[in-house]
């Protein structure tokens, strides 16, 4: 096979043009009051790519900062540095509110319409700062400043490395960015299992690796620092909960409030639950119900040309990435269920094929 070296270049820079990053530059330099949002449910990803940008932006200017999330994110991000900045919305709303009312400006990271702020999306549709996306979701439907946004990276923590890299602030990136970075492309792309193909991404990691991060100690950190419950409640999963429908090579998963309770669950515990029937063979799509207070949260995954983001859309008022999207059913779980089950026929040739 023919080598190919390919040139020394800042990745996806047709989506960083220099005209945006100097207007990104102005706007950031007069700026003294800022609020970095993500979206509701944050995972990895989300908070790593906002406590890189904190990080990345502390360094860099003397700002007011604050990190938000809309709830309680999982304990095996509270070891992420800086993770005592992030201020939950649910407990400390007025003050919050406050800081983001007296914000010059706002950063999106990690989403790509307001919805998924859920019960704060009116009170940043009526926000004056100047705002700023970074997210890497298809259909971007947020009015910014500017948008840097793209499909194309595994990750929004990939997307800012790059962006910091295009800004000439590579020399700035230190192990706490680093660890933040690193940990959004490991959560977002399932330990390097999809969503990882491109070289880019695994060039971007080599970097963050010089930077002296322990990838083994942030694998355990993540990955092995669960509660005896969670594992229990993903045996009871396996076990009891998987259906599998062959016929349509779909599997999923159900869990009511009930089963929650009954095994002490916490937020996170069901993280990497929807992929786990993937391990059947043959299976291309699978879901996970999880019931919440007043809906249904549904996870959907897919494998291939299988587009599950406009299924997400269509049925369960949601959205996402063309192989991993998610949504909410106002029915109960049994009916939710039966919804989705009765979609799969129309979807029988997709589902079918043995190569797509
Ligand atoms: P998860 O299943 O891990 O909660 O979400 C997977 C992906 O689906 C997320 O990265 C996000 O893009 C998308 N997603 C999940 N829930 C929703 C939702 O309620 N609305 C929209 N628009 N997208 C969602
Ligand atoms: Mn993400």
């Amino acid at each position: 096979m023919k080598q190919m070296i390919s040139p020394v270049h800042i990745a996806y820079s047709d989506i960083l043009p220099e005209d945006q990053l100097e207007i990104f530059r102005g706007t950031v330099r007069k700026s003294k009051q800022i609020t970095i949002v993500t979206h509701y449910d944050a995972d990895g990803d989300a908070i790593g790519s906002a406590l890189a940008l904190y990080h990345y932006l502390k360094k860099t200017g003397d700002f007011n900062i604050q990190v938000l999330t809309p709830n309680d994110y999982p304990e095996f991000l509270q070891w992420l540095p800086a993770h005592e900045e992030v201020q939950v919305f649910d407990k400390n709303p007025a003050e919050i509110e406050k800081f983001l009312l007296q914000s010059d400006l706002v950063f999106y990271v990690d989403f790509n319409t307001l919805a998924r702020l859920k019960k704060m999306q009116s009170i940043f549709e009526n926000i004056s700062a100047t705002k700023i996306m970074i997210d890497h979701h298809p259909n971007p439907s947020i009015d910014c400043l500017l948008r840097f946004s793209d499909t194309r990276p595994s990750s929004t923590s990939e997307l800012i490395y790059y962006l910091i890299e295009a800004l000439g602030d590579k020399k700035q990136m230190n192990k706490e960015i680093a660890e933040c970075l690193f940990t959004g492309i490991m959560t977002d792309t399932g330990c390097f299992s999809f969503n990882s193909s491109r070289p880019e991404t695994w060039n971007a990691v080599a970097e963050l690796l010089r930077l002296g991060i322990d990838k083994d100690s942030i694998f355990s950190e993540v990955y092995e620092n669960y509660s005896d419950g969670r594992m229990r409640l993903m045996g009871y999963c396996l076990n009891e909960k998987m259906k599998v429908i062959k016929e349509y090579n779909t599997a999923y998963i159900s869990l009511t409030l009930e089963e929650l309770m009954q095994f002490h669950f916490e937020p996170g515990d069901t993280e990497g639950f929807v992929n786990l029937p993937f391990s059947v063979n043959g299976i291309k799509v699978t879901a996970f119900f999880i019931e919440r207070d007043d809906h249904i949260k549904i996870s959907l995954r897919s494998k291939g040309n299988i587009a599950i983001n406009l299924i997400a859309q269509k049925y369960f008022d949601g959205g996402g990435h063309k192989n991993a999207a998610g949504g909410e059913s106002k029915l109960n779980m049994t009916d939710t269920i039966s919804k989705f089950t009765s979609l799969l026929p129309l979807y029988e040739n997709e589902l079918r094929q043995t190569n797509n």
